[in-house]
């Protein structure tokens, strides 16, 4: 970096601390925001612009995510003052705050920095500063709260008033504005002069994307909102490119050579168990069911992902798969995140396959020494045909005679490398991975690259119905009254607290209390009341939830670790306490609890003191909707999707740009053109691959060195 005039030891070590280690670094650090004359609003229209009747509409780049209008004023500092937080003493970690006041031609207004008092040398009365942030209501006054800012050069000044972009970087203590953008603007020099070109050009015609140093010079620098427009397409798009080649290579890797065991599509066990479920499929589960089946008889070795809503029936396909497998005489191991829902898959394979002679064995952590002897021997020599566990399952000492199929649920949230592994536990046996987070199909394409991908979306008709009420706690007493109504009916009730124990510092009521206030309430004198925790030992947890699944336990509070796949079909009643601190795809895996059987069920949101408007809103459109994909989109609309998911795969950078949500299209479109070019060689034709080439064998090792 020193490479670069006016980068010292203290700049570098700035710059570190924003990830900035190399030019090329430097290039990729795109900016927050960008800036340009026509908008730069006059202090005076402000209080418009905040509070409604905004003289002249929205600008380009104006939307903040809290929905606050987004603004950039030009000004000159008048003075600034340090403060204490109003009506508290100020006391050790009391947050001092900054006050700036700013005018320009028009007016003045306020700026606050909290805990920002390091910033007071900046604010030289006079000087002249450009601020950008979202607006905010003190009091009926309009004030920037932690806004961007930055203090300007007069040749800057003037540029302002030319018209030109400029881009507003993230910054770091110790660094400025208009130092980082000197050193970019002379990195994108050097680029410009040294710097290679990393997308084909077929590829760059193909979707109209420009070439590499205009690109990055006009991210930086942008002409034009459109141009700018242009530069992020083509580096998002080189991102999701890149990814979805290493994604791509890394599977090759995994299938190289491999042949999938042929299983036999159609043999008794499979034909008979399908004729005797009482009911028929869904259209959408017998369209993932054949998709499986064509994996496991094609040839191939399947890495499948079969994704659907709680309760949309995954888990029959899955054993319908199984069945299959059998036939075969090939052995299936199914994997559950915890011994409960082990336990329920047993149950569940027992009762449907046993009588064709398919009997399953469990392996969980609590067998007797010699009962897991007995099973491991069954796994070893073959006599077992199903498996059904925990992880115990794939210890060292587990030994299958014939693995052909292995089911993984995706509670485990395995990376593409441990999936790898499970593959040591037999010749190459066919993998399906369940999950019941249901995404949007361009981010499951991201996010679980490695896997093909089967949808379930709709659900099976004629469940009982979950009606969804949203209150508060003037109602507590009325909603507990119904609830021991159907208490008597016979049903039995989850009740939801997000947190184990009462903390000093938190106003949320603990599980642990209210288990004990409910086992007092003269309403619940007759009903035995379990509680189940986090802290709790596995032991103890079992014990809770089987006296809860054997109906012993009437009501069952917990903390959310009743979120995985339990099925009680006798729960038809839930109530969340502070359901405003959940997102809303946990809440609907919350709500998945109930309405399994065919009692009309219902869910109740208790929100907490203070919670309306947005937060409240928030809560109801959730009662009105029962599509967790819909469901799920909104919380990546309000909350973003993250990282490229949370599979945090070593070599597999975040995305800076793309955003698989929004850039949907162009995730499908990367996706087929890296298959192409890794299927038809062209990744490695050298010339204008090269450069991809390099960084594709990069993550590579990076990503073997991180397997060990
Ligand atoms: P998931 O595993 O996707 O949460 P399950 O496979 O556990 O869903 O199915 C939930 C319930 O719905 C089970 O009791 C199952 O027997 C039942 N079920 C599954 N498929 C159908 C269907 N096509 N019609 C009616 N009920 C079904
Ligand atoms: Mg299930």
């Amino acid at each position: 970096m020193r490479l670069l005039a006016g980068v010292g030891e203290r700049n570098e070590e700035a710059l570190g601390n924003l990830g900035i280690r190399t030019l090329g670094d430097l290039l990729h650090h795109y900016p927050a925001r960008w800036v340009d004359r026509r908008q730069i609003r006059s202090m005076a229209d402000l209080p418009a612009i905040l509070f409604g009747g905004s003289p002249s509409g929205p600008l380009w780049g104006e939307a903040s995510g809290s929905g606050r209008p987004v603004v950039t004023v030009l000004g000159v500092v008048v003075g600034s003052r340090q403060a204490g937080p109003p009506g508290r003493r100020r006391g050790r970690g009391a947050p001092r705050r900054l006050e700036v006041t700013v005018r320009d031609e028009s007016g003045s207004c306020r700026l606050v920095f909290f805990g920002g008092a390091w910033r007071a040398s900046h604010f030289v009365p006079g000087a002249p500063l450009l601020v950008s942030g979202p607006l905010s209501d003190f009091y009926g006054k309009v004030q920037f709260q932690n806004p961007e800012y930055e203090i300007l050069g007069g040749e800057e000044e003037t540029a302002f008033h030319t018209g030109r972009l400029f881009p507003v970087y993230p910054l770091t203590k110790g660094l400025t504005q208009r130092r980082l953008r000197g050193w970019v603007a002379a990195a994108l020099d050097r680029f410009d002069r040294a710097g290679e070109e990393t997308l084909p050009e077929d590829l760059r015609k193909r979707y109209r994307l420009p070439p590499l140093k205009e690109a990055l010079r006009e991210i930086h620098f942008p002409p034009s909102p459109l141009r700018r427009a242009a530069a992020r397409r083509r580096l998002a798009f080189e991102e999701l490119f890149l990814d979805q080649l290493f994604m791509g290579a890394l599977r090759r890797r995994r299938d190289e050579g491999r042949k999938g065991r042929r299983v036999l599509v159609g043999g008794p066990a499979h034909r008979r168990i399908r004729a005797g479920l009482p009911f028929r499929l869904t259209s959408d589960q017998e369209a993932a069911l054949k998709e499986i089946l064509d994996d496991l008889s094609g040839g191939h070795p399947m890495n499948r992902l079969l994704q659907g809503d709680v309760g949309s029936g995954k888990t029959v396909v899955a054993l319908l798969a199984i069945a299959a497998v059998a036939d075969t005489g090939l052995q299936a191991a199914f994997m559950a995140p915890t011994e409960i829902l082990a336990e329920q898959h047993y149950r569940t394979l027992r009762t449907l396959a046993a009588p064709f002679g398919l009997d399953p064995r469990l392996l969980t952590g609590s067998l007797s020494a010699a009962a897991r002897k007995e099973v491991l021997r069954s796994y070893a020599d073959g006599s077992c045909p199903i498996a059904v566990g925990t992880h115990a399952l794939f210890q060292k000492s587990v030994r299958f005679f014939d693995l052909g199929l292995v089911i993984v649920d995706e509670q485990h949230r395995f990376g593409v490398l441990q999936r790898l592994a499970l593959w040591e536990k037999g010749d190459t046996p066919h993998v399906l991975v369940m999950s019941a987070t249901p995404i949007p199909r361009s981010l499951a394409l991201v996010r679980y690259a490695d896997l093909d991908l089967s949808v379930i979306r709709e659900r099976p008709a004629g469940r009982g119905k979950v009606v969804t009420r949203v209150t508060g706690e003037e109602n507590r007493e009325a909603v507990y009254a119904f609830l021991a109504d159907r208490l008597r009916e016979g049903r039995q009730a989850f009740v939801v607290y997000p947190l184990v124990e009462e903390s000093a510092k938190s106003d949320l009521s603990a599980a642990t209390t209210m288990a004990e206030v409910l086992r007092k309430h003269p309403r619940f004198a007759e009903f035995s009341v379990g509680l189940l925790h986090g802290q709790m030992r596995s032991e103890e947890k079992d014990e809770v939830m089987r006296s809860f699944l054997d109906g012993r336990c009437r009501i069952l509070v917990a903390t959310t670790v009743i979120e995985v796949g339990i099925d009680v079909p006798n729960a038809s009643f839930l109530i969340v306490e502070h359901p405003e601190r959940y997102g809303l795809s946990q809440l609907h895996q919350l709500r998945g609890r109930i309405g399994r059987g065919k009692h009309k069920s219902y869910c109740v949101l208790l929100a907490g003191p203070g919670v309306d408007g947005d937060a409240r809103r928030r809560l109801e459109i959730f009662a009105r909707t029962d599509d967790g994909f819909r469901l799920a989109e909104m919380d990546l609309q309000l909350r973003g999707q993250g990282d490229v998911g949370g599979t945090r795969q070593s070599g597999r950078p975040a995305y800076r740009l793309a955003d698989p949500i929004a850039d949907a299209a162009m995730v499908r479109e990367a996706r087929v053109r890296a298959k192409e070019a890794l299927e038809s060689g062209s990744l490695e034709s050298g010339g204008e691959w090269e450069p991809l080439r390099r960084q594709v064998r990069a993550m590579l090792e990076a990503s073997v060195a991180e397997a060990g």
